[in-house]
């Protein structure tokens, strides 16, 4: 038996609760069938249906069926040979990052949300035997290869005021902006102890929108969450929107841009539902 990400998605609760980090089943079905997402992120599967899928999709795997995670592999490959020829030490400074050199081995250490991974030619170094997201990865040496230096500017912008946008102002607004606004409408509260575990610095002054705060995923990647909660006698719904800083196109592509706010959302509502 075959089984793509239609019939897996019939298997699943079809809450689209997001505990998973994706915005619905189906889209969890894809990542597992296609990209070799763990079925066991999903939080919520019965065990039986546990026990009836999983080896079907274990088997595909090791038969290469449906599975297209050799685009995110290539991609990954491709920017670990590429960072190979960076100076690491020329390029820490710029980054934000700190280089150390020990016998020989040339470190990164890169601060990312709220860990700090090891970076040496050779690619991560997981510690603590952590298994690593394949998207953070690929993310992580993104923002190595760009070796972005300009200075930081005094100006927050939307997604859509970098050039070329467009393709991506849509995976953001899904990913991001609707599933904050629709796990903390009526819950400003919780939001904002939400943003303050995960480190974030409250904005004061500079920005509309009930609750303003400050993120920094990566040391040149400040984000800024603005969050307007729902007004029921007004008729309004919750809404948010992340911006970037006016610089940050040049430490991150616009996959990168969006990757990183919607890692942000998953923490974040994460963090609601008790989790990590
Ligand atoms: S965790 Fe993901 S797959 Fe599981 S029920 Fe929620 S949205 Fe669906």
């Amino acid at each position: 038996m075959r089984m793509g990400p239609l019939e897996l998605y019939k298997k699943l609760p079809k809450t689209n609760c997001g505990d998973c980090g994706h915005p619905s089943c189906l889209a969890f079905a894809t990542q597992v069938v296609g990209y070799g997402q763990d079925l066991r992120d999903c939080p919520h599967l019965a065990e039986a249906a546990l026990q009836e899928v999983e080896s079907i999709i274990e088997e595909q795997r090791k038969e290469g069926v449906y599975v297209k995670q050799d685009n995110h592999k290539i991609t990954r490959d491709h920017l670990r040979e590429k960072i190979k020829s960076h100076d690491f030490k020329s390029i820490a400074p710029g980054l934000g990052v700190s280089y150390s050199e020990d016998n020989g081995l040339v470190t990164l250490k890169i601060p990312y949300f709220d860990r700090v991974v090891s970076m040496s030619h050779s690619g991560i170094l997981a510690e603590n035997s952590e298994e690593f997201d394949p998207w953070d990865e690929v993310l992580l040496y993104n923002y190595i290869f760009f070796a972005g230096s300009k200075p930081l500017s005094g100006d927050w912008v939307g997604l859509e005021n970098f050039p070329n946008s467009l393709p991506k102002r849509a995976a953001l607004d899904e990913g991001c902006h609707r599933r904050i606004s629709e796990v903390f409408s009526g819950a400003r509260t919780a939001l904002e102890s939400a943003c303050q575990k995960l480190g974030g610095t409250r904005v004061v002054d500079g920005h509309s929108g009930d609750l303003a705060f400050q993120f920094q995923p990566l040391p040149r990647m400040p984000l800024r969450l603005l969050f307007w909660d729902e007004d029921r006698e007004e008729g309004f719904e919750a809404q948010s929107k992340v911006l970037f800083n006016a610089a940050a196109i040049e430490y991150l592509d616009l996959e990168g841009l969006t990757f990183v706010a919607e890692k942000l959302a998953n923490k974040l509502i994460q963090i609601k539902k008790g989790g990590t």
